[in-house]
């Protein structure tokens, strides 16, 4: 229209001005300029730092092991002793109020190696899970000995999984009874693939309390391997990636554990129980989908939705690490009498890497940032399984680019002289852990249709 009719042209210009003018008074509103993908001196110092570690102490550790397939507990001693590792850098993480922080950290420690930053990270699950589902009584009781000290390291297991029950976790059959002649909990039952389980001493372990009301009748407990008997570990895993982080299954054989152990209190749990009998009572009487039925699935949805970026960053920190060495690959590689990237067929591969990972960590940042200030009561919830978004992109990043990686180093990516190997087989595990791709899918397919999706 301004093109087309040159008469009016002067007053339109004017009224551009004026337009902008007040656009521009607008923007310098405050809120206007919040939105930020600028890292904060702080969150640099500390990457850095973390990025340091994983250069001169994990990377060279790696491949020793990857073979040797244990825990590298010398590198957890070397990160407790510079403060890595413990109960006070995970605080310090978790309180900046961007949430960027955690995943920074988690991407380097994964580009430094999977298996080992497994070993460092893996206790993190059974203290966030106390951390989310405990009183501050347990809190202070328990978070602390998830690590141990400097002097004295430990790790924890976070025992959710069973034979029968992986995506399905209705179907856990580990019981726990309550015994009130002694006000102890009894447990039995078996769990499946724990990250640290047998080797730790606090384990935290979902069971069921009354099996009648599927995920509502669970709960989680503290068992201390140490203050208890009848805890043992099964046959070790012995794994295609992730090897130097311990897998193992953990039976519960007449486990006695204190009342007060159940995360929560028994109180809170047996409150808890009454509303999820009423409910379902109340379900039974009227049509399934209600008001309480959407609630109650949000709920639960919002908990796992709160970490599952932290999975996604570790992914991408395994993806730039393959992405990296195959750049630098393709750039001293000659055939045909020029280095192999001169090649658009490499090259391209390469762009692609670099844009996927930059694309996986931009939805990771954003469930951070949504994660953090979701804690502080801030936004509103996930509308669209952001969290699963996260976790499912970097995931399958990951593959694909340890994948493609192999390929550009060709036969030699595929010995292990070269890293992109075992990157390759550590990246898988992030399709399978922690919601399976598909079951990130069905989360976010039910987010944004609002449908019961199966
Ligand atoms: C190295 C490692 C470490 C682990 N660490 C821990 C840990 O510390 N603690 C813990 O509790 N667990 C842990 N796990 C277990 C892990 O979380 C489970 O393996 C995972 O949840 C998948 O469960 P599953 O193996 O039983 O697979 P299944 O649930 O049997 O799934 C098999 C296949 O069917 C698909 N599938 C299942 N249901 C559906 C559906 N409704 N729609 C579409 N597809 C579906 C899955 O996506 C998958 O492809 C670990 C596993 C490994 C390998």
């Amino acid at each position: 229209m301004l093109m087309t009719d040159p008469k009016s042209a002067p007053a339109l210009s004017a009224d551009v001005m004026t337009l902008a003018g007040e656009l521009g008074a607008e923007r310098s509103k405050p809120g206007w300029s919040t939105f930020s993908l600028a890292i904060n001196d702080d969150q640099r110092e500390i990457r850095d730092w973390t990025h340091a570690f994983a250069a001169d102490v994990i990377r060279p550790a790696a491949s020793e092991w990857d073979e040797r397939e244990e825990t590298p507990w010398p590198i957890i001693q070397e990160a407790a002793k510079i403060g890595l590792y413990g109960l006070d850098m995970n605080v310090n993480l978790f309180v900046d109020p961007t949430g960027l922080l955690m995943p920074l950290v988690h991407e380097e420690l994964f580009w430094g190696d999977a298996g080992i930053a497994m070993s460092l990270k893996g206790t993190g699950l059974a203290s966030s899970a106390i951390f989310s589902n405990g009183t501050p009584e347990q809190w202070s009781q328990w978070m602390g000995r998830c690590y141990g000290t400097p002097d004295d390291v430990r790790v924890a297991a976070f025992c959710s999984s069973e034979p029968g029950a992986g995506s399905d976790v209705s179907a856990i059959r580990t019981r726990a009874t309550y015994d009130s002649v002694t006000n102890e909990w009894v447990m039995n039952g078996q769990k499946a693939w724990a990250t640290n389980g047998g080797i730790a001493d606090i384990h935290v372990v979902v069971a069921t309390v009354d099996p009648s009301l599927g995920t509502k009748g669970q709960a989680a407990f503290v068992v201390p391997k140490s203050e208890v008997r009848g805890l043992e570990m099964g046959t070790k895993l012995r794994k295609h990636g992730l090897r130097a982080s311990h897998t193992a299954d953990v039976f519960f054989d007449n486990v006695r554990i204190p009342a007060e152990n159940v995360l929560g209190g028994k109180e809170k749990l047996d409150a808890r129980l009454a509303r999820a009998r009423e409910a379902a009572g109340q379900r039974a009487r009227v049509p399934a989908g209600g008001a309480a039925g959407q609630q109650g699935r949000n709920a639960s949805m919002a908990t796992f939705e709160m970490t599952r970026h932290l999975v996604g960053a570790q992914a991408i920190g395994i993806a730039r690490a393959a992405y990296e060495v195959a750049l630098e690959y393709a750039k001293t590689r000659e055939q045909f009498g020029r280095p192999i990237i001169d090649n658009q067929g490499i090259a391209f591969k390469l762009a692609d890497m670099a844009v996927e990972i930059d694309a996986a960590r931009l939805l990771v940042w954003r469930a951070a940032n949504m994660s953090s200030a979701l804690m502080r009561g801030e936004t509103p919830d996930y509308q669209h399984g952001e969290g699963s978004m996260a976790k499912l992109k970097a995931g399958e990043v990951a593959v694909k680019v340890t994948e493609e990686a192999i390929q550009i180093l060709g036969g030699n990516g595929y010995t292990r002289e070269y890293p992109v190997e075992r990157m390759h087989r550590d990246a898988k595990i992030y399709t399978i852990f922690e919601g399976t791709s598909e079951i990130q899918r069905l989360v976010i397919a039910r987010a944004i249709s609002g449908m019961r999706i199966r």
